[in-house]
C-alpha cells in the first residue's frame, strides 16, 4: 500500500519512520533541498547557526516522551546538557537582598526554592506553593499512556484513563493562574517584576514555564549537542534505513482528490503522485486551503483561519553572530532590558533583549569561537513577508538596518561583541516562512489559548476527506517537536487500524 507524505520535518520522518515498520511503501515529498524544517540549521564560514531548538521534551527517561523518540533515535548516543539555570532575568527597577539585579530561574527544584525563599522570606507562602505544584506534576504522567490513541482504545481499557481524573482536576485548578496572577500574590518588589518578566513582559499561563521546570528537574528536557540538524538528522537517516524514500526539491501544489478520497499529490513539476493514503506534515493553512482549496472545512476550521480561535504562535527575527571569543564564563541564556527600547520595521516594540551564548555546544563553533543568537518575537511577520514579495530591495535594507541596531545593542552589553564578530546571520519572518512554510513564519503552530489544557481544536481527519490525514506541531497548540512526533504516531496508529494492519514498532 502506497502513503505519500508532505513535508519532511520532524513529523513527516517520523510518521514515515512509523509506516515503513510496519509495511507501508512510503515516499516524503519535500519543496526545501534538506530535512528537518523548522528543526534545522545552517552553515556559515565554519559556523553553524541554529534555528532554535533549546530544549527537547523527552531527552531523559523521566518523561514519557522518551519512550517515543527510543523507538526511532538510539537516544544512547546523543549527548544531552542540562543547564542548571533556565533563563537569567536581568529586571529593571529592583534588585534583591543582595543588591544583585539578575533572577536566577534554577532548574533544580529545591535550588530554586532556596534562592527564592531567601530573596523573599516574605512570600514563603506563594513560594512553597509554586514548588510544591511542580513537584505533584512531576507525579503525574503526562501526557497518560503515551502510546496509547484514547478514541482507538476498546471501551474497557479506556476506563483506565479514571485513575487520570486526579491529575485532571489538578491541572484543570492551576491552568487559569498566569505569571501576572502570581506576582501579584508576591510581596518582595524583584520578585514581582521577574514573575512579571517570565515571557519578556508578556501575560501567559505560569503552566508554559512551571511544567518545563518539573521536567528540567528531573533532567527530561536536555539541549542535544549537535543541535536540530544532528537531532533530525537521526531521523531521516532511520527513515531512509527503514526503506523510506525522500524526494527534495519537490513542491507538493495539491492534493488531488477523487469522491472525496485523497488519491494522491500534484507536484509543482505537473508531475502526479498516485497513493492509498496521503498524509500533510506540511503547514496547516497550506494544506486546507491550498491543496485542498479550502473544501474540507467546517466551523472550526474557518474560525481558525480568521484567528479567531486561537491565535498563530509568534515568528522571529534572529541576529546569528560567529563570535571569535568562547564566553565561556557567560550565561547561556539572558535576558536584559535595553538602554533604548527598540522599536522593529514591523510595528514592535522592544524594551529588552534576549541572547543565546551557544558555549556549552562545541560543535556549532571552531574551538575557541562561539555561536551568539539574538531572538526578537513578533505576531506581525506578513509585515517581513510582504515587504520580501513587494520589494525585494528595501527588505534587505529594513532588515539589515533593524540587525545593526540590534548589534549595537548587543555589544553594549558583551562589550567587544563586534570587533571579535566574524560572522552575521539575519533571518527574518520571511525566511522562516520561505524555507518551510509555515504559515506567517510561525515557529510553532498555534499559541496556546488561556484554557491551555482544553482538547485541541484542530483535526487530523477533515470533515468529508478519507485516506487523508494531518499531522505536525499545527495539530496541538503550543507545537514544538514532541508534537510533531506524537501526531506522526497517532496517524499511523489510526491508519493501521483502517487498513486492519497491527500497529508495531520494530528497528528493521
Ligand atoms: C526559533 C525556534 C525555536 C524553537 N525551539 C524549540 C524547542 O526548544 N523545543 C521544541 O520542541 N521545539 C522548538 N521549536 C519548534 C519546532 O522546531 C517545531 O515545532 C517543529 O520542528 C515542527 O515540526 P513539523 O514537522 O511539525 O513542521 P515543520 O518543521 O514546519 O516541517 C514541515 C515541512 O514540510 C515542508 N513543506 C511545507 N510545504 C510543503 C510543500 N508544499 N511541498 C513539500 N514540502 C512542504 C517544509 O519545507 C518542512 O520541511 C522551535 C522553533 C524555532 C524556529
Amino acid at each position: 500500500m502506497k502513503i505519500n507524505i508532505i513535508g519532511a520535518g520532524v513529523a513527516g520522518l517520523s510518521a514515515g519512520c512509523y509506516l515503513q515498520m510496519n509495511g507501508f511503501e512510503t515516499t516524503i515529498f519535500e519543496r526545501h533541498s534538506t530535512f528537518g524544517g523548522l528543526c534545522t540549521s545552517w552553515q556559515r564560514q565554519g559556523y553553524t547557526f541554529e534555528s532554535g531548538l533549546q530544549w527537547l521534551l523527552g531527552s531523559g527517561k523521566s518523561n514519557p516522551f522518551y519512550l517515543l523518540w527510543s523507538e526511532l533515535i538510539d537516544m544512547n548516543s546523543i549527548r544531552f546538557v542540562h543547564h542548571k539555570v533556565r533563563i537569567e532575568i536581568e529586571v529593571k527597577d529592583h534588585t534583591d537582598i543582595f543588591g544583585d539585579r539578575v533572577f536566577h530561574l534554577y532548574t533544580n527544584l529545591s535550588r530554586l526554592e532556596t534562592y527564592l525563599l531567601s530573596i523573599a522570606p516574605e512570600d514563603a507562602d506563594p513560594i512553597r506553593k509554586l514548588v510544591h505544584t511542580m513537584r505533584r506534576m512531576q507525579s503525574y504522567e503526562i501526557p497518560p499512556k503515551i502510546r496509547s490513541v484514547p478514541e482507538l482504545l476498546p471501551w474497557y481499557q479506556k476506563i483506565s484513563y479514571i485513575k487520570y481524573l486526579p491529575m485532571l482536576f489538578f491541572l484543570n485548578r492551576i491552568k487559569k493562574e498566569t505569571n501576572f496572577t502570581f506576582a501579584d500574590k508576591l510581596k518582595n518588589p524583584f520578585l514581582k517584576e521577574a514573575f512579571r518578566m517570565l515571557f519578556d513582559g508578556d501575560e501567559m499561563p505560569l503552566m508554559i514555564i512551571t511544567m518545563p521546570l518539573a521536567f528540567n528537574d528531573l533532567k527530561g528536557t536536555g539541549y542535544p549537542i549537535g543541535g536540530s540538524v544532528g537531532f533530525a538528522g537521526n531521523l531521516e537517516r532511520k527513515y531512509l534505513e527503514l526503506g523510506g524514500r525522500i524526494r527534495y526539491r519537490t513542491g507538493v501544489e495539491k492534493i488531488i482528490v477523487e469522491n472525496n478520497q485523497a488519491r494522491g499529490l500534484l507536484l509543482s513539476s505537473g508531475e502526479r503522485i498516485p497513493s492509498d493514503v496521503t498524509i500533510s506534515a506540511a503547514d496547516w493553512n497550506f494544506t486546507l486551503f491550498n491543496a485542498l482549496e479550502g473544501k474540507y472545512v467546517n466551523k472550526m476550521i474557518l474560525k481558525l483561519h480568521k484567528q479567531e480561535h486561537l491565535k498563530v504562535y509568534y515568528s522571529v527575527f534572529m541576529v546569528s553572530l560567529g563570535v571569535a571569543a568562547s564566553f565561556q564564563h557567560q550565561p547561556h541564556f539572558i535576558r536584559f532590558p535595553l538602554s533604548q527600547p527598540l522599536t522593529s520595521p514591523d510595528g514592535t516594540r522592544y524594551e529588552r533583549m534576549e541572547m543565546h551564548i551557544n558555549n556549552y555546544d562545541p560543535t556549532l563553533a571552531p574551538d575557541g569561537k562561539t555561536v551568539i543568537s539574538i531572538s526578537y518575537y513578533t505576531l506581525n511577520a506578513d509585515f517581513w513577508i510582504n515587504l520580501r514579495q513587494e520589494d525585494p530591495i528595501k527588505y534587505q535594507e529594513e532588515k539589515q538596518k533593524f540587525a545593526q541596531l540590534i548589534i549595537d545593542q548587543a555589544d553594549a552589553r558583551l562589550v567587544g561583541l563586534k570587533e571579535k564578530t566574524e560572522v552575521v546571520d539575519v533571518a527574518t519572518p520571511a525566511t522562516f516562512q520561505r524555507y518551510t512554510n509555515n504559515w506567517k513564519g510561525s515557529v510553532q503552530g498555534w499559541l496556546p489559548g488561556k484554557n491551555i489544557i482544553a482538547r485541541s481544536p484542530v483535526e487530523t481527519m477533515l470533515p468529508g476527506l478519507t485516506d487523508f490525514y494531518f499531522i505536525g506541531h499545527w495539530t496541538i497548540p503550543g507545537g514544538g517537536l514532541p508534537v510533531a512526533i506524537k501526531s506522526a504516531r497517532d496517524a499511523v496508529q489510526h491508519i493501521c487500524k483502517n487498513k486492519k494492519v497491527p500497529f508495531r514498532v520494530r528497528s528493521r
